[in-house]
């Protein structure tokens, strides 16, 4: 037996013409189901799953109208389709009420055989699209939640590993230091170059948990939605960076900043991060100056530090934004954390961050922030 291409009613109080489109709706391979008043039509969508039902505006009990209007209001029938099907003498008139009562199309007799099959097929084929996108909508919705709380997850795993290991670090730390002060004198230079890679190593592992842990905690949503002066956030960085302006000699400058809506404590450590970047990525021998500029949009303000150092190369331009990403070895000193948490924060205030740059010459670390 063939499948059927839907389970289909068919409303009509006139025999005839519900035999006609019985004929044609089986030709066109549906499960066709009569009903030849409103009354009736209703008690077979309450036992039926009809995908489709065909009705006649002109019932002796209700009209087809008000039937539609039940089939859409029940939860069970709501997802059924109707099309609604009239005498063109009065068209116009029903064919706005029976659309605005919740039909999905409409016809007037006398329909041509394939117009009604193709017009049937149609609907049935726009109703599966819809179930498709409303399952994939759900899916998508399950798995942002999903995402959602396995990053809280991570975060928690991040903060409290970042955490613990800080005890045993310490101890590790304090028992080396102590071995090196009761034993030293009698240890080889040997055991002594020992005892300094362990507290090189320790010093270095102390970074990591301590950058991983302030990682695990930025980047949460801005408290306040109350406009922040970038000019006062930008001084308040400035002067953290105080003795590595003064020992570089950087140069840097400022336009005039404007208001945004965000965090003071976390746009400040995102300036502070980028402007020690830029004082520690400087050409040798080339004094860093660096610029900080604002381009303003309606809905953004997009705040650029220029610098005039090493520069990074293209493919390293996205990388360089994800932890604990270096592109350099011990010579310059960082754990590759700086600019991650440069970019959980914008994130957080629902901006981006980019860096545009040229190899040799310099870059331009951009961020967009909501204007004030
Ligand atoms: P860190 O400075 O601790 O290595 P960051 O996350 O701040 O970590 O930076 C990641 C990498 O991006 C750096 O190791 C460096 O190679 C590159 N970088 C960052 N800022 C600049 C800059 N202004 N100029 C050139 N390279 C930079």
């Amino acid at each position: 037996m063939a499948l059927s291409s839907g389970i289909i009613l068919n409303v009509d109080d006139n025999e005839p013409a519900r035999y006609v489109k019985r004929r044609i709706l089986l030709q066109g391979g549906f499960d066709v189901h009569d009903a030849g008043t409103g009354k009736d039509a209703l008690d077979l969508v309450d036992r039926i799953p009809f995908d489709l039902a065909l009705l006649d505006v002109n019932l002796p009990d209700i009209s087809g109208i008000d039937v539609c209007r039940k089939v859409k209001s029940r939860t069970e029938s709501a997802s059924v389709i109707v099309l609604q099907i009239s005498a063109s003498a009065t068209a116009a008139y029903q064919a706005s009420a029976a659309l605005d009562s919740g039909a999905d199309a409409y016809l007037t007799e006398p329909v041509d055989a394939a117009v009604l099959i193709s017009t049937i097929k149609a609907l049935l084929r726009l109703r599966k699209a819809e179930q498709a996108l409303s399952v994939a909508n759900e899916r998508l919705t399950v798995m942002n939640h999903e995402l959602h709380r396995s990053n809280e997850d991570l975060q928690q795993f991040a903060f409290a590993a970042s955490h613990d290991l800080q005890e045993p670090l310490r101890t590790v730390t304090s028992f080396a230091s102590l071995l090196e002060r009761s034993a030293g004198p009698k240890l080889s230079e040997d055991e002594r170059d020992y005892l300094k890679f362990i507290g090189d190593g320790m010093g270095r592992m102390r970074a990591l948990i301590g950058d991983l842990l302030e990682y695990s905690q930025v980047g949460h949503k801005p408290d306040s939605s109350q406009p922040v002066d970038l000019n006062a956030v930008l001084a308040w960085a400035l002067d953290n960076l105080r003795d590595g302006i003064a020992h570089s000699g950087a140069q840097v400058t400022s336009d005039p900043l404007p208001k945004v809506i965000g965090d003071e404590a976390q746009l400040g450590q995102v300036f502070q991060n980028l402007i020690s970047n830029a004082i520690k990525y400087a050409r040798p021998d080339v004094t860093p100056t660096i610029h900080v500029k604002v381009d303003q949009t309606e809905q953004e303000c997009i705040v650029r530090i220029v610098d005039n150092g090493i520069g990074i190369s293209p493919s390293h331009r996205e990388l360089i934004f994800n932890p604990f990403k270096r592109l350099h070895g011990r010579e310059i000193p960082g754990t590759g954390i700086g600019l991650a948490v440069c970019r959980k924060v914008i994130e957080a205030h629902g901006g981006r961050i980019w860096v545009d740059s040229v190899l040799g010459e310099g870059s331009t670390f951009s961020f967009s922030v909501p204007c004030a």
